[in-house]
C-alpha cells in the first residue's frame, strides 16, 4: 500500500469514528478471517441489573449480607447487587474481611458471618454442592441471565441472577460482519449457558465461555489456528488479548489500558465500526493494486 492510500483510508475512517493508530492496521485488517468480540461492555452495555433472587432464608437479610460484601468489589456484577440493595434502602455495613478471586467470585466476613458469592465453579471449588439450586440457575442462564450463588456461614442460601442488556447496535454489527464473510466469535468469562443464549440471540458462530481473565490470550491463539484474528474489547482484562490478536480493536468508551493496547479505536463504542473498518481496509488496498 502506498502511504497516500493509507492516509486517505485513515482519514475516511476518522470521519466514521474509526481511528487507525498505525497505517499497518488498515493493511492487516483485510487479512482477518475471524472477528472475536468480548461480551461484557463490548456487545452488551456492561451495566447489569439484579433481576432475580431465590432464597430459603430471609430475602432482605441475604441481599444485605451479599451486597455488603460486594461493596468491596469493582466488578459490574457487584455494582448491580449493591445498587439493588440500596434501592431497597438496605443499610450496608463494611465487610471486616474481603477477598476477590477474578473470574470466580468474592469471599469475606460481614458482621462476623462468613459470606461467599460467585459463579458455580467458584462455589464448587469452595466445596459447596449446588444441587438444590441448579435447576433454577440453569433456567435463568438459558434466558441469558448470569446466575450467582450465595453462601452464608458455610451453607448455600440463595441463587441470584444479573442480566446485562445487548447494545442496540450489536445485532446489526454481527450481521454486517457475516455479510462480509467473516467468522464471528464471542469470548467471555460468563457462564457457558448464559453466553450461548446471548450468542444465539446475536447469531454468533463460535462461543468461548467461562474464560478466566488470564486465559483470553489462549482463546485468541486457538482462534488464530484458523487464520488471522481481530479482537474487539473494552476492559482491563482485554489488553493482553488485544495485543495478541493480529488486529486489536478497542471500544473508545472502554478502559485506557485497552485503548493503549489496540491498533484501532472505535471512538463512540459503536461495534458497527468493525465492519466499516474492514470494508475500508479492503477498499483502500483494492485502489492501489
Ligand atoms: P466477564 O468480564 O465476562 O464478566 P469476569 O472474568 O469478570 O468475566 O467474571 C466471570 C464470572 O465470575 C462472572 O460471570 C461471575 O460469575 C464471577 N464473578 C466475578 N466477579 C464477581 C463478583 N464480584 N461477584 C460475584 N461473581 C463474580
Ligand atoms: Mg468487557
Amino acid at each position: 500500500a502506498t502511504p497516500t492510500s493509507i492516509m486517505v483510508g485513515s482519514g475516511k475512517g476518522a470521519q466514521m469514528g474509526v481511528l487507525f493508530r498505525e497505517g499497518k492496521a488498515l493493511q492487516q485488517l483485510r487479512e482477518v478471517q475471524t472477528v472475536a468480540l468480548d461480551k461484557t461492555g463490548t456487545l452488551t452495555k456492561g451495566m447489569p441489573e439484579l433481576t432475580d433472587l431465590t432464597t430459603d432464608g430471609d430475602e432482605s437479610d441475604v441481599l444485605r449480607l451479599v451486597a455488603a460484601l460486594e461493596q468491596s468489589s469493582e466488578h459490574p456484577i457487584a455494582e448491580a447487587i449493591v445498587r439493588a440493595a440500596k434501592e431497597r434502602t438496605l443499610s450496608l455495613p463494611d465487610p471486616e474481611d474481603f477477598e476477590a478471586e477474578p473470574g470466580m467470585g468474592v469471599s469475606g466476613t460481614v458482621e462476623g458471618r462468613s459470606v461467599q458469592v460467585g459463579a458455580d465453579r467458584y462455589m464448587e471449588q469452595l466445596g459447596y454442592s449446588l444441587d438444590a439450586w441448579a435447576d433454577t440457575a440453569s433456567t435463568w442462564a438459558d434466558a441469558g441471565k448470569t446466575p450467582l450463588f450465595a453462601a452464608v456461614d458455610g451453607r448455600v442460601v440463595a441463587v441470584l441472577a444479573v442480566a446485562d442488556t445487548i447494545k442496540d447496535s450489536s445485532p446489526e454489527a454481527i450481521r454486517a460482519l457475516h455479510d462480509r464473510g467473516l467468522r464471528v466469535a464471542m469470548i467471555t468469562g460468563d457462564n457457558e449457558h448464559t453466553a450461548q443464549a446471548i450468542a444465539r440471540e446475536l447469531g454468533i458462530d463460535t462461543v468461548i465461555a467461562e474464560v478466566m481473565p488470564d486465559e483470553k490470550v489462549d482463546a485468541i491463539k486457538r482462534l488464530q489456528e484458523d487464520g488471522p484474528v481481530a479482537f474487539v474489547g473494552d476492559g482491563i482484562n482485554d489488553a493482553p488479548a488485544l495485543a495478541q490478536a493480529d488486529v486489536g480493536i478497542a471500544i473508545g468508551t472502554g478502559t485506557d489500558i485497552a485503548i493503549e493496547s489496540a491498533d484501532i479505536i472505535l471512538v463512540s463504542g459503536d461495534v458497527r465500526g468493525v465492519a466499516n473498518a474492514y470494508a475500508l481496509s479492503t477498499a483502500t488496498l483494492r485502489n492501489i493494486k
